[in-house]
């Protein structure tokens, strides 16, 4: 099921994906997305595993949706890398509790977060510092969303994120747009930030982070099911290949290579 580039095969691991059950269906009425669904769409997308993590729904604080996670990853455990959803709004006690059940009990591997709909400020000390020292304790990284608001730019991430440089930083869509080249400056600023590129569809910009903080810190992400599988495979595959001149060895980071070393950083992998 390798994913074929160039007449050569790759280990690809999709860096951002969502899992669960919703009252509301998504935008292209799906409102169940379960982990049979994932690895169906890996299958047809030549994609051999995912980092996976709670559709969004604002004032929960995902509790069911965590334990979701660690249920379909145990179905899947080649296939599914889950990560836990917090909401920090539920106060600091709440989140550190909740991180150790979901990184400590339920081994999920990392931490999402969304600062516009979970609605918190990421660099917000008080409500931010249990999930900095849980993930430096659980040796996890934290992905953010970033992009589409100001709570959600990667420069208001970075005051934080730059103070706890042992904990990897995935900055979700590198900026979207807007905030591109914020995303691309923190992350040459900062050693443990690195770029995710899901949703960001001009080619100047992805080119421009390309060749700004190199292919070291750069994973590839679809936003999948927001966003089809396959539409993102080829954006890296094809265009994004061809148009930075990648080389086999600048893919293989991108597709697994640069993950796994984030991940291993806790000795799981
Ligand atoms: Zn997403």
């Amino acid at each position: 099921m390798a994913l074929r580039i160039n007449d050569s095969e790759f280990y690809a691991i999709d860096a951002h994906s969502h899992l669960g059950r919703r009252k509301t269906p998504l935008g292209h009425g799906v409102a169940s997305f379960l982990g049979d669904d994932l690895v169906h769409n890996l299958d047809e997308a030549g994609l051999d595993c995912a980092v996976a993590f709670p559709l969004g729904a604002s004032c929960t604080d995902y509790s069911e949706a965590n334990q979701i996670m660690a249920d379909e990853m145990a179905k899947h455990p080649k296939r599914i890398i889950s990560f836990c959803r917090i909401n920090p709004n539920f106060g600091p006690q709440a989140t550190a509790n909740s991180l150790d059940h979901c990184l400590g009990t339920l081994k999920l591997r990392g931490i999402k977060l969304h600062p516009e709909i979970e609605f918190f400020d990421p660099n917000d000390a008080e409500l931010m510092e249990p999930i900095y020292d849980a993930a430096r304790r659980y040796h996890v990284p934290i992905i953010f969303h970033t992009g589409m608001s100001s709570k959600a730019s990667p420069g208001v991430i970075a005051e934080l994120a730059a103070q706890h440089k042992d904990v990897p930083v995935i900055l979700g869509h590198m900026g979207v747009s807007e905030y591109v080249k914020l995303a691309v400056a923190v992350a040459r600023q900062n050693d443990n930030i690195f770029l995710e590129t899901s949703v960001v569809g001009w080619m100047p910009l992805l080119l421009e982070a390309f060749r700004g903080v190199g292919t070291s810190k750069i994973l590839f992400g679809s936003d999948h099911p927001y966003n089809p599988l396959a539409m993102e495979v080829e954006k890296i595959a094809k265009h994004v290949t061809k148009a930075a001149k990648l080389t086999e060895d600048d893919l293989k980071k991108v597709l697994a290579g640069n993950l796994l070393s984030i991940l291993k950083h806790d000795g799981a992998t």
